[in-house]
């Protein structure tokens, strides 16, 4: 499986999954761009690990909330770089709270970065992927988009949208040989995992089949091969890595 001469960009890549999935693709050949809102060192490093895989690398800040930084990142990176082959969807924020006890500002910032921000980024990447009949976009959702969960209402609905969004998305842009598709981590080690309680997480581990928790590069294969022309017929779906946690 190569990616070598493909443009990819990546969405939060300063840390976690979107490093681990800037890695991958970089690993398999691709240029990676990827974007932050305020991790820039974090960032940085990112495109440091990429570029020892003698690939292209940069970060740009841009949060994805917001359609005019989202404009500025996609339109440079066609102009820089000529294509936009790949793009992946992974920048996401959660602010946990019991349904009774969460704010309005609480679930609105929430579906603002997950799905709004998904939404914006797709709108914008499209148009490029459309004159070039060409793309694969994934959408970094979460098995709590497909089960929910007590505690991320914001969460789990910014999740589940994203998957009624990614199946709209492979249902419209298909003829045009654009696939979109879903990857739903489970409970993957990283710092978004790391701030919760040690009884919920010993909680959760028991409650997987597998009995431990998904590492970043478990979710990050999986990406690198939906953006390879081997999984060039696969658009729509909904793909769990979560050691069998939705089952
Ligand atoms: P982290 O919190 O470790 O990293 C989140 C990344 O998103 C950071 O790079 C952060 O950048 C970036 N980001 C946040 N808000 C914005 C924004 N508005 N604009 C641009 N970038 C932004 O999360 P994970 O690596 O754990 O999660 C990555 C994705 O995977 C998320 O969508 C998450 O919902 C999903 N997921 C994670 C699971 C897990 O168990 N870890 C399980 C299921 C899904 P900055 O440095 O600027 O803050």
């Amino acid at each position: 499986m190569s990616l070598a001469g493909k443009i990819a960009i990546v969405t939060g890549g300063s840390r976690g999954i979107g490093r681990g999935i800037c890695i991958a693709l970089a690993k398999a050949g691709a240029d990676v761009v990827t974007c932050y809102a305020h991790g820039a060192d974090g960032a940085n490093e990112t495109v440091a690990l990429c570029k020892e895989y003698g690939v292209r690398a940069e970060a740009v800040q841009a949060d994805v909330a917001k359609n005019d930084d989202v404009a500025r990142m996609v339109s440079y990176v066609k102009e820089t770089y000529g294509s936009i082959d790949i793009f992946v969807n992974n920048a996401g924020i959660t602010k946990d709270n019991l349904l009774m006890k969460m704010t309005e500002d609480d679930f609105d910032a929430v579906l603002d970065t997950n799905l709004k921000g998904a939404f914006l980024c797709i709108r914008h990447i499209a148009k490029i992927m459309l004159k070039q009949k060409s793309g694969h976009i994934i959408n970094i959702s979460s098995v709590v988009g497909v089960s929910g969960n007590a505690g991320q209402a914001n969460y789990a609905a910014s999740k589940a949208g994203m998957i009624g969004l990614t199946k709209s998305v492979a249902k419209e842009l298909g003829s045009r040989g654009i696939t979109c598709n879903a990857v739903a981590p489970g409970f993957i080690e990283t710092d978004m995992t790391a701030k919760l309680p040690e009884d919920i997480i010993a909680q959760m581990k028991n409650s997987i089949p597998m009995k431990s928790l998904g590492q970043v590069e478990d979710v990050a294969n999986l990406v690198a091969f939906l953006a390879s022309e081997e999984a060039r017929y696969i658009t729509g779906q909904v793909i769990c890595v979560d050691g069998g946690m939705a089952v």
